[in-house]
């Protein structure tokens, strides 16, 4: 049956490249009915940043992502963490070793710097690979001897991969076809490190073997680590599994991977959750905090770089996985819409139920402007501006009026509603309220209306100095669901301040 995984390191918060990664994976297991599991990679542990394994867990969590088996739930092949397994790896070292297909190279960092400098200088480069290894301090050119005695010694080492000369490599991937690579084009890549840990190419092929993993879906960024992956599996005996490598989500322009920079230049967040980084202390947006909903982000991100040959664009997460097909994966990067994306939460957003929105509000209420205001009124305010709204604290924005009155007015709105008479014809408007006692909609839409057209003044004269009045500017929903809200002593005081 179909296994795969999602396999970050922890060395920070998670992407939306990276999430869109976990989607891919998740959407493909339960097409399949197969199972969808989280391995941490932090064998670097000098990369390790304090929380971001708890942040990955919860991005997937707040995006509906299940797991199967992970290192908080962890199934029949844990650990799921690859500290934990560090005991592991070096048996599948020694075997590479032992047959052949690895080495113990000796050479210091100090002597491979002078040697990339040395090439450097004479405008070439230098890569540890099959033609420069025959001259370097490595156990190829030593007696097994001379080796055991360096290593009994405590001389530092690593073990490294002995990438063939000089093969022809046909190589394919469920998006992007065979692709043939030839093995002089790379280095032999360290495999294992003295101090017992192996390095993400060893640990992550011998995790996917023992877990059973039969299809390993990740970022482009990991191709050119296909041909020494397939070559492992190899070495080691073992059948690899498929891949899929996904294309990259670049910046709105099209130029290059997006990045943090671009969220902060522009305004909106790349990372699912909001992240403190740990060190310095700076802050990065989330969708989650920005009030994104995850359906919507999931959404959004499952139409970056595939979708079904329809035109249809809004899938629920179980649609998704009806509908996702790897093959159909695009090879090409896929441009990230910052727009496009606000649009499909304003979609979304439109299908939670009001009383949820209310809800939502009154806490939002609470929280950021410290008002205390009843469900009731909030419902009618969530009924009235839901279709304006793409996020719950975009309510305010539409109606802050609810809330408050106008304290100052907007000057162009203000000149152009308040002329010489007006001030007269709210006396009068006012008196005409005063005198109402029902403040339904139904009762003062009609007396208002009536009344300005026994008046003989036309609408626009009395209409605008009012939304002014009660607004403080010429926008907002109908004046008459404002009317009714606010209530009759409220709309007067208001109509009185506007007046002075
Ligand atoms: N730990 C790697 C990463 O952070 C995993 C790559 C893979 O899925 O093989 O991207």
């Amino acid at each position: 049956s179909v296994r795969v995984r999602f396999a970050p390191s922890p060395t920070g918060p998670l992407h939306i490249g990276g999430l869109r990664t976990a989607l891919y994976n998740y959407l493909f297991a339960k097409k399949h009915s197969g199972q969808f599991i989280l391995r941490i990679e932090d064998t670097d542990q000098s990369r390790y940043v304090e929380g971001a394994e708890q942040y990955i867990k919860e991005a997937l969590d707040w995006s509906g992502l299940t797991l199967d088996e992970s290192p908080d739930n962890p199934g029949e092949f844990g650990p799921y963490r690859q500290s934990e397994r560090q005991h592991i790896y070096g048996q599948y070292a020694q075997k590479l070793i032992d047959s052949g297909h690895a080495y113990y190279a000796f050479d210091t960092a100090e002597e491979l710097d002078k040697l990339r400098k040395e090439r450097e200088s004479k405008g070439e480069t230098f890569t540890y690979n099959s033609q420069n290894r025959t001259h370097l301090n490595n156990s190829l050119n030593l007696s097994e001897e001379e080796c055991q005695k360096l290593i009994d010694g405590g001389q530092p080492y690593v073990i490294r991969f002995k990438m063939p000369m000089a093969k022809q490599l046909l190589i394919s991937d469920i998006i992007r076809g065979n692709i043939q690579v030839r093995t002089d084009a790379l280095d032999d890549k360290i495999l294992f490190k003295s101090d017992g840990m192996p390095t993400y190419h060893l640990a992550n092929i011998v995790d996917d073997h023992l877990m059973k993993i039969t299809h390993v879906i990740r970022g482009e960024e990991w191709l050119p680590s296909l041909a020494l992956h397939i070559l492992l599996y190899d070495a080691l005996g073992w059948e690899p599994p498929e891949f899929a490598h996904l294309p990259l989500i670049l910046k709105p322009n099209g130029k290059g991977k997006l990045s943090k920079r671009d969220g902060e230049k522009h305004g909106f967040p790349v990372f699912p959750l909001e992240w403190k980084d740990p060190k310095s202390g700076q802050v990065s947006a989330g969708y989650r905090e920005d009030y994104y909903l995850p359906e919507a982000v999931v959404n959004i991100l499952a139409l970056l770089g595939w979708n079904d040959t329809s035109d249809q664009e809004i899938f629920s997460l179980n649609e998704l996985v009806e509908k996702f097909d790897l093959a159909r994966v695009h090879k090409a990067g896929a441009k990230f819409d910052p727009e496009k994306t606000e649009w499909f939460q304003h979609q979304y957003v439109q299908r939670v139920d009001e009383e949820t929105l209310a809800h939502q509000f009154q806490q939002w209420l609470k929280g950021q402007k410290q008002i205390d205001s009843k469900l009731d009124y909030i419902r009618h305010i969530v009924h009235i501006l839901k279709e304006r709204i793409n996020f719950v604290p975009d309510f305010w924005n539409e109606g802050y009026f609810f809330f408050e009155a106008p304290k100052d007015f907007n000057s162009k709105a203000s000149k152009k509603a308040w002329k010489n008479g007006t001030s007269e014809i709210i006396s009068n408007l006012k008196t005409l309220i005063s005198e109402q006692n029902d403040f339904s909609k139904d009762h003062i839409q009609p007396v208002i209306k009536n009344w300005i057209q026994s008046q003989n003044i036309g609408f626009g004269k009395v209409m605008q100095p009012l939304r002014l009045s009660l607004v403080g500017d010429m926008k907002g929903p109908d004046v008459f669901d404002i009317i009714t809200l606010l209530g009759k002593d409220e709309v007067i005081k208001r109509l009185e301040f506007a007046q002075n």
